[in-house]
C-alpha cells in the first residue's frame, strides 16, 4: 500500500513554485490507479515524490508500512528495487540492443550472467520482443519502444509499476495495446501500477480509482466508474466531458424548453444508469404501470472496462398527474433522473 500523508513540495528558484500543497492518497496493493491533471498541475512531481526521485518539501510517504523520507540515500537507493517507472519518451539506451537494455538494471546489481538470461527472455517474451531482441532502439517503432521500457522497469521484480505520461507519445491503436499490457501485467504479476496522464480516456481504459489533481490540490478522487457517471468538481466535470458527451443533443435543446409543467407540455426527463441497472426495462415500466406513451429522444451506452453505463433522454406523455407519478416512480428507482424540463406536446 502506498500512503502519501500531506506531500507538499516548494520549488525555490527565482520564483518560489509549490507545485504541491497538502496531498493526502492511499493506493491500494494491486490497483490500477490513476492521476489525471492538465499540464502543470503538479502530476510529474507527485509520481517522482513517490519513488523519491523528488523528495516532498514536507509530508511523509509510506510505502508498506515504510517511511521513505525517513530513509538515508542508500537505503533508499535499496528500497527503490520495489518500484518500477516508465517514461513519456522511454529513456532507453540508444547504443545498447533491446536485450541488453532490459538486462541493464540486473547488471548494475552484479546480477550472474545466465540469471539475466533466464530474466530477459522470460521478459522479452512478456512483452512480446522476443524477435526484436538483438535490435536497437532506433530500429524499434514508438510502442515497441515503451515495451522495452516496461520489461526494463520490471526486471527488479518491483511491487509498485509508476508511469509518466507513459502513452502519450503514442497512437492511440499503440497506446490501446500498451494499455492491455498493463492491465496483463497487474492481473498477472498482482502488481501495483499508478498511470500519471492528462487524458481521461487512459483513466477510461483500465484504471480502478482516479484522483484529478489541479494547482498541486487533489480536487476530487473515486472510483472511475462514480467519477465518470458523477462527477463532483469542475475539473473532472471539465474531463469527463472530453470523453462523454453528456450535452443535450443540438435537436433536443430546440424544443423550446420550459421549466414548468403546463397541461399542454410533457416531461423531457434524463436517466443515468450504471451496472446492472442498465438491463432493467424502465420505459416498459412506465407504460405499463401508468398506461401511458414514453418516446425515448436519445440514448448512450459506453463501458468502463466491463461495466456499462450511459443514459437516456426520455419524453414522458400523458396528463400532468400521470407525468406527475411516473417522475415519482423513477425517482424511487435506483437510478439517477433529471428533470431536464417540459416540452410542447406536439413533440
Ligand atoms: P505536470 O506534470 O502536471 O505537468 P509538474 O509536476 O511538472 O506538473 O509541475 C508542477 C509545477 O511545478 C509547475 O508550475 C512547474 O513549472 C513546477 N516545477 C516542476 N519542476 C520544477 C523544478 N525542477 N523547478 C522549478 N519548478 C518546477
Amino acid at each position: 500500500m502506498i500512503t502519501l500523508e500531506n506531500i507538499t513540495k516548494t520549488y525555490d528558484g527565482s520564483a518560489t513554485v509549490h507545485a504541491l500543497k497538502g496531498i493526502n492518497l492511499t493506493i491500494e496493493d494491486g490497483e490500477i490507479f490513476g492521476i489525471i491533471g492538465k499540464s502543470g498541475a503538479g502530476k510529474s512531481t507527485l509520481v517522482r515524490c513517490i519513488n523519491m526521485l523528488e523528495r516532498p518539501t514536507s509530508g511523509r510517504v509510506i510505502i508498506d508500512g515504510q517511511d521513505m523520507t525517513a530513509l538515508s540515500d542508500s537505503q533508499l537507493r535499496a528500497e527503490r528495487k520495489n518500484i518500477g517507472m516508465i517514461f513519456q519518451h522511454f529513456n532507453l539506451l540508444s547504443s545498447r540492443t533491446v536485450f541488453d537494455n532490459i538486462a541493464f538494471p540486473l547488471e548494475l546489481v552484479n546480477t550472474p550472467k545466465e540469471v539475466i538470461r533466464k530474466k530477459v527472455d522470460d521478459l522479452l517474451e512478456l512483452v512480446g520482443l522476443t524477435d526484436r531482441q538483438h535490435n536497437y532502439p532506433s530500429q524499434l517503432s514508438g510502442g515497441q519502444k515503451q515495451r522495452v521500457g516496461i520489461a526494463r522497469a520490471l526486471a527488479s521484480d518491483p511491487k509498485i509499476l509508476l508511469c509518466d505520461e507513459a502513452t502519450s507519445a503514442l497512437d492511440p491503436q499503440t497506446t490501446k495495446s500498451i494499455l492491455e499490457l498493463l492491465q496483463d501485467i497487474n492481473k498477472r504479476l498482482h502488481i501495483t501500477i499508478v498511470i500519471i496522464t492528462h487524458e481521461m480516456a487512459v483513466i477510461k481504459e483500465i484504471c480502478n480509482r482516479v484522483a484529478v489533481i489541479e494547482g498541486g490540490v487533489i480536487k476530487e478522487e473515486g472510483r472511475v466508474v462514480d467519477v465518470f457517471t458523477n462527477p463532483q468538481s469542475q475539473t473532472m466535470k471539465d474531463f469527463v466531458k472530453s470523453v462523454i458527451n453528456m450535452q443535450l443533443p443540438a435537436g433536443i435543446a430546440k424544443m423550446g424548453i420550459t421549466d414548468q409543467p403546463a397541461p399542454d407540455r410533457n416531461v423531457l426527463v434524463r436517466l443515468r444508469f450504471k451496472g446492472s441497472a442498465t438491463n432493467d426495462p424502465l420505459v416498459a415500466a412506465i407504460v405499463q404501470k401508468f398506461n401511458t406513451y414514453v418516446s425515448i429522444l436519445y440514448g448512450n451506452i459506453d463501458y468502463i472496462q466491463d461495466e456499462p453505463f450511459g443514459y437516456l433522454i426520455i419524453v414522458i406523455m400523458g396528463d400532468m398527474e400521470t407525468q406527475a407519478k411516473a417522475l415519482a416512480y423513477i425517482k424511487g428507482l435506483p437510478i439517477e433522473s433529471e428533470v431536464l424540463g417540459y416540452v410542447p406536446r406536439n413533440h
